[in-house]
């Protein structure tokens, strides 16, 4: 029998389509999140289904109970606008990750995977749209983005230790900016590529002519599609990568010209207002994937475009399910 998998953070985005992943790969999975089913991005009923809060150590014991690994997903997050002004909420997270190690470690857990973010890497490497892509070795010396970048960094070198000082193989991918269909599109919360979406859909479904974007538009980013980032967690959880590796796309694009793909995609083209006063993070951040092509042989591989046309399909449902209720 094939050992039982906990996914945390498991109603939220990534963990909604890795739970799938598994049970179509014939893996048990106990999937756990602190949100009530109603509110998860996706619900597998042949997953064992169960809601704890992890920042607290008696719901770490009970989720760990019995499972072979852990994919660490769960986390108190969102886009610029949600980590810029939530910083002690983002740096609570690190009571899930420091709790979950723990009761893992106590369980003689095989495995712990903890998703980690390129928000570790200093702005010192990002101030160009022009950026270089960002090696590993790169996140230190350490100045990671306030707040959020510098609890996955605590966080990661919580794995390191405790692969060195209690012998738990754990397992650090660097994600960079996933999107894809089922993730949050609207309420704060949303990242860039879901929110332009969202911006273009209603544009499209209310016939508006505009749209606003955060920044001028010149600020640079890789967005890594939500296949390849299952694809790409499982591989690192399975591969014999003890350090944290890069997790995203190399196709660096304008935020202006995701917004002209998304146009595109809409069949529709719209003025743009610049918000230069709203949050955008850093001017420019790519991936290199060096280390992750040296040890799976493989990186991200699916076009933005394509990427993007299903996930616009997607918010613009979301979009137009939201006008029928308005209007009923
Ligand atoms: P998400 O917000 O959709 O999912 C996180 C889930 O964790 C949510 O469903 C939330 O309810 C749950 N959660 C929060 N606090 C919890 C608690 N105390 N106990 C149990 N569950 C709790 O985020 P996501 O996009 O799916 O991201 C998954 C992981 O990947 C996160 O750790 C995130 O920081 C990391 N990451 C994501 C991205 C990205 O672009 N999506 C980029 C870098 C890193």
């Amino acid at each position: 029998m094939t050992e039982l998998t906990l996914v945390t953070g498991a109603g939220g985005f990534i963990g909604g389509h890795l739970v799938k992943d598994l049970l179509a790969k014939g893996h048990p999975v106990r999937a756990v999140d602190i949100k009530p089913e109603s509110e998860w991005h996706q619900v597998w009923g042949d997953a064992e289904n169960r809601l704890a809060d992890l920042r607290e150590p008696d719901g770490c014991a009970q989720s760990v109970a019995g499972v072979g690994s852990v994919y660490n997903l769960a986390s108190d997050m969102g886009g610029m606008g949600f980590i810029e002004s939530h910083k002690a909420a983002c740096m609570l997270s690190v009571l899930i990750n420091t709790n979950l190690l723990r009761a893992a470690e106590a369980a003689d857990v095989g495995r712990f995977f903890f998703g980690s973010s390129a928000c570790v890497y200093a702005e010192e490497h990002q101030t160009s749209p022009d950026v270089t892509p960002l090696r590993e070795e790169d996140a230190y010396p350490a100045m990671p983005e306030d707040g959020y970048g510098w609890e996955k960094l605590f966080s990661e070198r919580m794995c390191r230790h405790f692969t060195e000082d209690f012998g738990l193989a754990t397992r650090v991918a660097r994600y960079h900016n996933v999107y894809g269909p089922h993730g949050t599109f609207d309420g704060g919360r949303e990242k860039a590529p879901a929110a332009i979406c969202r911006k273009v859909a209603e544009a499209e479904v209310y016939e508006r002519p505009e749209i606003e974007i955060w920044g001028d538009g010149k600020q640079t980013r890789s967005f890594t599609y939500i296949d390849d980032c299952v694809f790409g967690t499982q591989a690192i959880m399975d591969s014999d990568l003890a350090e944290p590796v890069n997790l995203g796309s190399t196709t660096l694009v304008t935020i202006d010209e995701l917004v002209t793909i998304v146009e595109e995609i809409a069949g529709i083209t719209l003025e743009r207002r610049y918000r230069t006063d709203a949050p955008t993070g850093v001017r420019g951040r790519n991936s290199d994937n060096t280390k992750l092509k040296q040890a799976l042989g493989w990186e991200p591989d699916t076009s933005l475009r394509d990427g993007l046309a299903v996930t616009y399909g997607w918010v613009r449902d979301q979009v137009l399910a939201q006008r029928a209720v308005a209007l009923s």
